[in-house]
């Protein structure tokens, strides 16, 4: 009897022992096949991480201008790609922000811009003053602002400001709300701004030249922009949709009868030099503002400054 039992009992440990063998072998099996090799697991875990990062990168590529320059910290998603150079270029690509500006990465062939010469603004017809990047303000010209533009911050010339009210208040009757963005901007604000832009374009490889004037089709040097005036109202936020919206019809249709224009027509870019804004409305009177779009002509044609 006692044998017998010995021998349950021995076989039974020997069971547990085998069975503590093989997963002892299995687990070092397994631990083994998988540190084979080393450099694959590695990647693996990279890659996961590069996902997260990639889409990270869609709100800083939201970013106009400073964001393309200013994003060394989605570098590290390249790191698979050693060299840094080969790295930047790639993360300047996703940051490009706008259909125009992807086209032109690299211009050599594009025209100077011209030094602006200093205009003296007849107070008279204040509402036909040209600005633009052959024309420029006086030095230390004051705006007379109005007050601000009721629900906003934003401020025009205190002789348009009413005009932009009463356009307002007529958009809203038919359900369309003219939401100011950006009226008047002070000459130090349009600097930092046209500044910005230029290094964002010199980043992408062009020349300071040409960088200057492909800047200067998005935002007016300092002095140069209807904004420093306080002529000009920047409508809805700026983006490129706006042409679709009901505001954007309803001013086709009525913001002549309140003194405002179009001022940079899709048509018109050869003249005007900058590109479709359909946001961007100027102030230059109702009489005058029926005749231009009466005329079809911009603003460059209709004075006869287009050279
Ligand atoms: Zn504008």
């Amino acid at each position: 009897m006692k044998n017998k039992k010995n021998a349950r009992a021995a076989i039974r440990y020997l069971n547990i022992f085998v069975v503590i063998l093989i997963i002892i072998t299995a687990m070092l099996v397994i631990r083994g096949g998988r540190s084979v090799p080393p450099g694959e697991t590695a990647p693996h875990t990279d890659e996961t991480e590069s996902d997260g990062n990639g889409r990270e990168d869609t709100p800083t590529g939201e970013t106009e201008d400073a964001g393309a320059s200013e994003e060394p910290a989605s570098a590290e998603t390249g790191t698979a790609a050693p060299p840094p150079e080969t790295t930047a270029p790639a993360e300047k690509t996703t940051a490009m922000p706008e259909k125009t500006t992807a086209k032109q990465k690299v211009n050599e062939n594009i025209d100077e811009l011209p030094v602006p010469v200093q205009i003296t603004i007849d107070e008279s017809n204040f509402s036909m003053t040209l600005v633009n990047r052959r024309f420029r303000i006086p030095d230390g010209y004051q705006v007379q602002l109005s007050p601000s533009i009721p629900g906003s911050d934003v401020r025009l010339d205190s002789r348009v400001a009413p005009h932009y009210t009463a356009m307002y208040n007529a958009a809203k009757e038919a359900g369309c709300y003219l939401t100011p963005y950006s009226g008047y901007r002070s000459y130090s604000v349009q600097k930092t701004n046209y500044e910005n832009k230029v290094r964002y374009y010199r980043d992408l490889g062009n020349s300071e030249s040409v960088s200057k004037t492909l800047a200067a089709q998005v935002i007016m040097p300092p002095g140069s922009s209807e904004h420093n005036l306080g002529l000009a109202m920047d409508i809805c936020g700026t983006n490129y949709s706006f042409d679709q919206t009901k505001e954007f019809k309803w001013l086709q249709e009525n913001a002549a009868d309140y003194g405002f224009i179009l001022r940079y027509p899709e048509n018109k870019k050869d003249i005007t030099k900058v590109v479709y804004e359909p946001w961007h409305w100027r102030y230059v009177g109702a009489e005058n503002a029926r005749a231009i779009k009466a005329s079809g002509l911009c603003l460059e044609e209709y004075l006869g400054e287009t050279a």
